[in-house]
């Protein structure tokens, strides 16, 4: 008999519409070298990380994400960074626009209305790009992108022979300006 898991691992992301996955992909790609790209399908900006969450939880947890109100907003990834200490080569914005911060903030309220827990680390924003890289490959120029973000997702994360995938669950939309 297949019983359902007990717990699912979540964060709750934006997610790039194809034409940016298309874009971030292909750049990571070519930076790579011999360190591991994102898959295009995986791709994607964390905004609060909930790990193992009971499943019972996730009726709550998508009523608790569908009161969040935030405007639609644009985010100019205009900075490419590498971080030492995961070795990850990301991209982000400069300055978050004041409704991402506002959206993040929103979120994690919301969640503490539902005693959902998170990890409560400061947001910084950033969408991973490469993994197990040596350094910032400059060989790779980095041409600024736009992401026009409409909506959030739940997203539940699984590992399957050593694979990770990331699978968004539900969307949940911005308020019409
Ligand atoms: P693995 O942990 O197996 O290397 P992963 O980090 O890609 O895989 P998850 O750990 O499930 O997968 O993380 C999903 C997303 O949440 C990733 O964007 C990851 O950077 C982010 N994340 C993971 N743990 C935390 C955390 N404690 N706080 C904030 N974000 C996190
Ligand atoms: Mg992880």
């Amino acid at each position: 008999m297949i019983e359902a898991a007990d717990t699912v691992r979540l964060f709750f992301a934006l997610w790039p519409d194809s034409a940016l996955q298309g874009r971030l992909a292909a750049w990571a790609k070519q930076a790579a070298g011999k360190a591991r790209p994102m898959r295009r399908e995986n791709l994607h900006m964390t905004l609060a990380f909930l790990g193992a969450t009971q499943t019972t939880l996730l009726p709550l947890l998508t009523e608790s994400a569908r009161t969040v109100r935030f405007v639609p907003f644009t985010l100019r990834l205009d900075r490419i960074a590498y971080w030492k200490h995961n070795r990850i080569i990301w991209c982000g914005a400069d300055q978050d626009p004041p409704a991402l911060s506002a959206l993040v903030g929103e979120l994690r309220a919301c969640l503490d209305a539902s005693a959902i827990a998170y990890d409560r680390k400061p947001f910084v924003s950033h969408v991973t790009l490469v993994r197990n890289a040596p350094g910032l490959q400059m060989a790779q120029p980095w041409e600024p992108l736009v992401w026009e973000a409409r909506d959030f997702a739940l997203v539940q994360s699984e590992k399957t022979d050593g694979r990770i995938s990331y699978r968004p669950l539900e969307r949940f939309s911005a308020s019409s300006a």
